[in-house]
């Protein structure tokens, strides 16, 4: 078969590039090695870990709040086989969503590992055996797959990567993770609120150390008064398994030894590019040294009917950075000339509460020497915070000293991962911070903390501070 696009990995970046393909009148492949499509976000990323962090929050808040609403009664007990064939349900609805997408925009779905004949042919091999297609252009959007620490690598028993930790088969007594990044809060976040003790080994001074750091400080304060222990600027050395247990070694930066023996150990330190039996390399196409296929600003790899988007490639892994990557090369290879304003993908990390962070952090913004004003509320001050009960978190505007331009915002709050838009909105626009401040925004509701950090950040007038 010869098709205009063939799209290898069908994840957020490469589902989406075909729609937005098919959409602009090219005929379009997508070729994926599993027979449910959606790649690691539907399947064991993004989708799973958000229907785990509902139910366990549920859970949660019965045992741990209702009362203070004047909800009384006996608990609920957890099911933690209903939880999980709910988060399956989720998974398998979604997934079908992209099956129906595809099928409602003409796209043949091939079965199948992709790997590159030639540069202009893929063989698609399934047990089956293998068919080949060819086309104009090809884009490579393979994604990614957990990093393994070489002194612990996953037994899929003990020692396990997100993937296992989505579908344990009980509730771990004494869960230990290493990396306080993402995924190893928000699965700390699950099982801690499941009812296991919850224990983060993390290699830098704080965690989530990407984001802006009042968030870290912030964050780590909160889910420390949840009961996560925390070991930041500890370095593990040695993982072992005894039989059911897992013993964990490590040294903080004080030269003292960290042991902590638990049930589990998650190890989320960070995922890496996968390539495995693409055969890119073979017809042309680079890899740096990180294993990252290397792409210019068009996302054009070295072989330049060639493209790569997501995981693979620079940046973000994040889902939403995959489609923006998706629909680009699509617009482009129609002719268009789109562009993708990479300091505005925002981050978010789905604990409770939220965090949310798009633009410069105040440590960037430092390391470029330019001048910088802060603004800031905290969420206690709300009323509407304060009738849900969740008054944890603050915002934090981060605006140019001069023209008053809004270059960062970074939230810990409920409702973080929605708030933070009005961010991105007011960023994409160039907004002063005093735009956002005189902006009417609905009362009672978390958005008001918006407005009076900017309020704070451009005149240092908020008005409930
Ligand atoms: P992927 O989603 O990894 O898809 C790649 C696909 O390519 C896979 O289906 C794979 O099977 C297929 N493939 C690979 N090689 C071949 C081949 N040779 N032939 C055929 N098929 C092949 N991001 C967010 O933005 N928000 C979140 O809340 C979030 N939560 C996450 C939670 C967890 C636990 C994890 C692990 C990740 C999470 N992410 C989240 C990250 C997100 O999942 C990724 O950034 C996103 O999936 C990347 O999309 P992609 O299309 O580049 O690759
Ligand atoms: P991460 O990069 O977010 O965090 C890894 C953490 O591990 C870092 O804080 C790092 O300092 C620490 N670390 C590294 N080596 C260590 C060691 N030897 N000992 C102790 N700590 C160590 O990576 P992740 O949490 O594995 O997530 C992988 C990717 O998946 C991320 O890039 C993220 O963007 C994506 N993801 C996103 C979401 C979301 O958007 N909500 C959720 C989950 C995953």
């Amino acid at each position: 078969m010869n098709y205009d696009v063939v799209i290898i990995g069908s994840g957020p970046g490469g589902y989406v590039s075909a729609i937005r393909c098919a959409q602009l009148g090219f005929k379009t492949a997508l070729i994926e090695k599993y027979t449910t499509l959606g790649g690691t976000c539907l399947n064991v990323g993004c989708i799973p870990s958000k229907a785990l962090l509902d139910s366990s929050e549920h859970y949660h808040n019965a045992v741990h709040v209702f009362a203070e609403h004047g909800l009384e009664g006996e608990a609920p007990r957890v099911n933690l086989q209903k939880m999980l064939e709910r988060k399956q349900s989720v998974i398998d609805t979604t997934v079908g969503g992209i099956q129906f997408l595809m099928k409602k925009n003409n796209i043949d779905v091939l079965t199948g590992v992709g790997s590159f004949v030639d540069a202009h042919t893929v063989g698609v091999t399934s047990a089956e055996g293998t068919q080949q297609v060819t086309a104009k252009h090809f884009i490579i959007a393979t994604g990614s797959k957990p990093v393994e620490l070489p002194f612990a690598p996953f037994d899929k028993e003990r020692i396990i990567s997100s993937t296992e930790a989505l579908q344990l088969k009980e509730i771990p007594k004494h869960l230990i993770v290493i990396g306080g990044g993402v995924i190893g809060l928000e699965l700390g976040s699950v099982y801690q609120r499941l009812g296991s003790a919850v224990s983060v080994v993390e290699f830098a001074d704080s965690i989530i150390p990407t984001m802006d750091l009042s968030l870290g400080k912030e964050l780590q304060r909160i889910l420390k008064k949840q009961g996560m222990q925390f070991y930041t600027s500890t370095r593990v050395e040695k993982v072992e398994r005894a039989g059911e247990e897992v013993l964990v070694k490590a040294l903080d930066k004080k030269g003292a030894t960290v042991e902590l023996t638990g049930d589990y150990c998650l190890v989320a330190v960070g995922r890496k590019p996968y390539t495995t039996g693409l055969n890119a390399e073979a017809v042309g196409v680079q890899l740096d040294d990180k294993g990252r296929v290397v792409v210019n600003d068009q996302l054009q790899t070295t072989v330049p009917h060639i493209y790569a988007i997501g995981d693979v490639v620079r940046g973000a892994m994040l889902a939403h950075k995959a489609e923006e990557e998706g629909v680009l090369v699509a617009e482009q290879l129609a002719g268009q000339k789109p562009h993708i304003h990479y300091d505005l993908i925002p981050g978010v990390v789905y604990t409770w509460p939220e965090v949310a962070g798009v633009g410069k952090t105040e440590q960037q913004l430092k390391e470029e020497g330019r001048a910088f004003k802060v603004g800031s509320f905290p969420m206690r001050a709300l009323g509407r915070a304060r009738a849900s009960g969740d008054i944890d978190g603050l915002v934090k505007i981060l605006a140019d000293a001069q023209t008053d331009e809004v270059l960062g915002m970074h939230i810990v709050g409920a409702r973080a991962a929605d708030l933070i838009m009005e961010g991105v909105v007011a960023m994409e626009f160039r907004a002063s911070a005093e735009d956002i401040a005189r902006i009417s925004h609905g009362h009672p509701t978390y958005s008001e903390a918006v407005k009076e950090a900017a309020l704070d950040a451009t005149a240092k007038r908020a008005l409930h501070a």
